[in-house]
């Protein structure tokens, strides 16, 4: 088939690289000539494992090619992807004005039986509006306006895009839901056939039901510090019974990214919007924006002040393998300290450059630590795991560890401890030897 994306950023580019993989020609719009450039030129705009192979060897094939012309890629395909962006607005309502941009080149440029496919996360309501906007400002007769949410990870999309748990679609016309299932033909993934609308909070209620998790968590090991109980042993226990599982029961600094931050509020404006309030999705976001400030507090706690300290941040993408730092822990964090006096250094593996000025960047882990007072882990990147604590102990001024991540286990950290007279502090779990305040 033909196919046509528009938007080349995580979802998009991703689903372009894969589409290619089962034989499709894709074209791949993005408003960014700058994209478009790196893209054309054998680049990639963003860090995601596994797809700079996948474009290199697409562009090989002539399966595909870039551009900034949207009516290029409408005109030429029979199926047309929507994967811009959905930020958030200041009252936590999605902007969806990169999709209504979207249309408006549709209307101008499509065709008959054209089947359009969005993939972007948006509000309940949204395909409807898309498709009677479609009929009003296009004499062609579209096959149908789908809304196909998406559900990968950054740091794992490509094996998340070929191996879904499920693929979920909503349609109005029967006759785009045969061409919806010969297009995910490759993927041995249930489908869940459902109206637009059902589709489009699906997707909401999955992200917003994950940072509960996450919030949950968080909750029960501020209570665990307090209650001298060990988060891990609770998660453990409670993950253990197949009701409730493992994933995303893991304590620590809270979550950020692209998705659950701006998809909790977007659902929480649509509650208050429709007056069905939603008090378990506004308790989750309340409970993550405290958490790096609690951190905060207990970092100060240790240190007195933070006042002319210098802390060490490790890691500044909202995750490990991922480039990207939209709603990153970081941000908050970094500010933070620098609002209270301190100096901030920094490391991250991928992250090169940062909006928070004041923030020092580092190419090395070890100098980032020079003179440091604390070393705060706030990303899970696996190179931390290979640190030498010797060398880290030598470099710092004050030898306190703040594990945003509980990255470590106390178990392996104790001995640490002992040996280079550190102090580890992880969230919801003992404190690992008290410190002395340093000058
Ligand atoms: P992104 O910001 O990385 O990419 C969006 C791209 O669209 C940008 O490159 C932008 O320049 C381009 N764009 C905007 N308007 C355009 C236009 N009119 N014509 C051409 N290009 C245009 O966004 P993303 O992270 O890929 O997310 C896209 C959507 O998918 C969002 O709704 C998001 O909520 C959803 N989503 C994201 C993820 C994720 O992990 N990032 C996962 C699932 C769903």
């Amino acid at each position: 088939m033909n196919i046509g994306v528009i938007g080349m950023g995580y979802v998009g580019l991703v689903t372009a690289a894969c589409l290619t993989k089962w034989g499709h020609n894709v074209i791949g719009v993005d408003q960014s000539a700058e994209k478009v450039t790196i893209l054309s030129s054998g680049g990639l705009p963003i860090r995601e494992p596994g797809l700079e192979d996948f474009i290199r060897s697409a562009s090989e094939q002539s399966r595909i090619r870039f551009t900034t012309e949207a009516k290029v890629a409408i005109s030429q395909s029979e199926v047309l992807f929507i994967a811009v962006g959905t930020p958030p607005l200041p009252d936590g309502q999605a902007d969806i004005s990169q999709i209504e941009a979207t249309v408006e080149q549709i209307a101008e440029h499509g065709h008959d039986q054209q089947l359009i496919i969005i993939k972007s996360t948006v509000p309940i309501g949204t395909t409807d509006l898309v498709a009677s906007k479609l009929k009003q400002k296009s004499t062609v007769s579209f096959l149908d306006v789908i809304h196909n949410p998406e559900f990968l990870r950054q740091g794992q999309a490509i094996h998340d895009f070929l191996f879904p748990d499920r693929i979920v679609i909503g349609f109005e016309n029967p006759a785009a839901k045969q061409v919806m299932q010969e297009l995910y033909e490759p993927l041995d993934s249930p489908f869940i056939f459902c109206d637009r609308k059902s589709s489009e909070m699906i997707k909401y209620a999955s992200n917003a039901f994950l940072a509960m998790k996450i919030s949950y968590i968080n909750m029960l090991a501020r209570l665990s510090e307090k209650a001298g109980a060990n988060i891990d042993h609770i998660a453990k226990g409670m993950g253990a019974d197949r009701r409730i599982g493992s994933a995303f029961l893991q304590a620590g600094i809270g979550y950020g990214g692209s998705c659950f931050p701006k998809d909790t509020q977007a659902l929480i404006a649509m509650g208050r919007q429709l007056d069905s309030p939603l008090p378990l999705i506004e308790a989750t976001e309340q409970i993550n924006r405290e958490q790096p400030i609690r951190f905060l507090h207990r970092l100060e706690e240790l240190l007195g002040t933070l006042n002319q300290k210098k802390i060490a941040l490790f890691g500044l993408s909202f995750k490990a393998n991922t480039d990207d730092i939209r709603e990153a822990p970081s941000l908050k964090v970094s500010r933070l300290c620098l609002q209270k006096g301190a100096e901030v250094h920094a490391y991250d593996p991928v992250v090169k450059r940062y909006p928070v000025e004041q923030v020092q960047l580092h190419h090395h882990p070890y100098t980032a630590l020079d003179q440091a007072d604390a070393l705060i882990f706030l990303t899970d990147w696996e190179e931390f795991r290979q640190l030498h604590w010797s060398e880290v102990r030598y470099r710092m001024r004050t030898p306190l560890i703040l594990d945003g991540r509980n990255l470590f286990h106390p178990e392996e950290m104790s001995p640490l401890t002992e040996e280079y007279g550190l102090i580890y502090y992880s969230v919801g779990r003992p404190l690992i030897r008290q410190i002395v305040h340093s000058n």
